[in-house]
C-alpha cells in the first residue's frame, strides 16, 4: 500500500508519520517523493488503516493489491446525449421495465423528456426468473424505442441478453446495459465492451463490491470506452423488500472508483412506495444518478409490475429532487 500525503504537509509530520509507520509495524519505511507529494510504502497485509485515513495530512491510501488497474485509473468523458459526466448534473434514466404497447410508450417518452429525463430505458428482451413469464417483445419493442428516440431525442439504454444481439445493438442502441443477473457472464461482457458503446453495468445481487469492479474491468480491457456502475440492491437475509440497496457501496464506490456511480431504487424496493426514499437516499451517499421505472399504467404492466411508477408519482418524484436541497455538487 502507498500512504501519499498531501503537498502542504510540513516536514515535521512527515517525521510523525514515519516514526508511526515505522513503530506500528516495525518496518524501516522511507519517505519517497512523488512529484510535489512525500508518501511511505505499508505493508500490505494491515486490515485496520483507519488511523492512516484519518490522519489530516493522509490525501489517499493507493492499495496495490486491488486488481483493477483499468477501473482505478480510468480517465475520460462520457457524453449521453444531452448529458455530460464532468458537468456533474445528476443522470435521469427512466421508462418501463419492459417495452409493451408503441402508442403508451411514445406518449410517455414525450412526457418524460419534457420532465428533463437524459435517457429512456425499456426492456426488450428480458431475463426473467421464470421462463414461463412475459420474456420482451423483442425487436418489434426495439422499433418502437427508435420511433420514440426520433419523436423525442431521448438516447436510449437498453439491456443487452444475447452475444447474438450486440452488432444490432451497436448501430441502434446508445447505453448498453448489463443486467444484474449478466454481471459475470463474461462473453457478453466481452461482447458489450466490443460495441464501443457505455455500458451500464448492474451489480449482481450476491456479488461482492470487488467482484463488481472485476466485472467492470473486464469492460475496459475489452475496450469499452465508459462503464456506468449500478447498485440495484442486494440479496442479505431479509427479503421485506425485494432487495437491500446498499447505500455503502454507493458512498464507498464515490470515493474510490473514478466512473459514474449510478443507483436503481426501483428494483431495489420491489415497491413504488418505497422508491423515492431509496432514491433520496442513494443520492445523498453520492451517486450521480438514477434509474427509475415509470410504466403509463402499472397495475397492467407485464413485467415487475408492483415497483413501476404512475407517471404522475414519476413526475412528483423528479420535483422533489429538483429542489436545492439535492442540487449535486
Ligand atoms: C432491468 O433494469 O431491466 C432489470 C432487469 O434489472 P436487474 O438486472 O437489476 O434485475
Ligand atoms: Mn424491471
Amino acid at each position: 500500500m502507498l500512504l501519499l500525503l498531501r503537498p502542504e504537509t510540513p516536514p515535521s509530520a512527515v517525521e510523525e508519520i514515519l516514526l508511526a509507520v515505522q513503530k506500528r509495524y516495525d518496518y524501516p519505511a522511507e519517505v519517497i517523493t512523488l512529484g510535489e507529494r512525500k508518501g511511505l510504502y505499508l505493508p500490505e497485509n494491515d486490515p485496520d488503516t483507519h488511523m492512516w485515513e484519518r490522519n489530516p495530512w493522509v490525501e489517499k491510501i493507493y492499495a496495490w493489491e486491488k486488481p483493477y488497474p483499468k477501473v482505478r485509473n480510468w480517465q475520460g468523458e462520457i457524453q449521453i446525449g444531452k448529458w455530460t459526466f464532468s458537468k456533474r448534473e445528476p443522470l435521469w434514466i427512466a421508462g418501463p421495465c419492459s417495452v409493451e404497447e408503441k402508442k403508451s410508450l411514445l406518449s410517455l417518452a414525450q412526457t418524460l423528456a419534457q420532465a428533463g429525463v437524459q435517457v429512456l430505458r425499456g426492456g426488450i428482451f428480458k431475463g426473467r426468473t421464470s421462463p414461463y413469464t412475459f420474456r420482451g417483445k423483442g425487436w418489434e419493442a426495439l422499433e418502437y424505442l427508435l420511433e420514440a428516440k426520433a419523436l423525442t431525442g431521448l438516447p436510449l439504454c437498453v439491456e443487452l441478453l444475447s452475444e447474438k444481439h450486440a452488432e444490432k445493438y451497436a448501430e441502434t442502441v446508445d447505453v448498453i446495459q448489463i443486467g444484474a443477473r449478466s454481471m459475470q457472464a463474461f462473453g457478453l461482457l466481452q461482447a458489450a465492451a466490443q460495441t464501443q458503446k457505455p455500458i451500464l453495468l448492474k451489480r449482481a445481487p450476491c456479488s461482492k463490491i470487488d467482484e463488481f469492479l472485476l466485472a467492470a474491468e473486464y469492460l475496459l480491457y475489452h475496450g469499452a470506452p465508459s462503464v456506468l456502475l449500478m447498485e440495484r440492491g442486494i440479496r442479505t437475509f431479509d427479503n421485506t423488500l425485494r432487495y437491500t440497496l446498499d447505500v455503502g457501496a454507493i458512498a464507498y464506490l464515490r470515493e474510490n472508483v473514478p466512473l459514474p456511480i449510478l443507483a436503481d431504487p426501483s428494483h431495489a424496493a420491489g415497491d413504488h412506495r418505497y422508491v423515492l426514499p431509496l432514491a433520496a437516499a442513494a443520492l445523498a451517499a453520492g451517486a450521480h444518478g438514477l434509474m427509475v421505472e415509470v410504466h403509463p399504467q402499472p397495475a397492467r404492466a407485464l413485467s415487475d409490475a408492483k415497483q413501476q411508477l404512475e407517471i404522475k408519482e414519476f413526475l412528483r418524484l423528479m420535483e422533489y429532487f429538483q429542489m436545492p436541497s439535492f442540487a449535486q455538487g
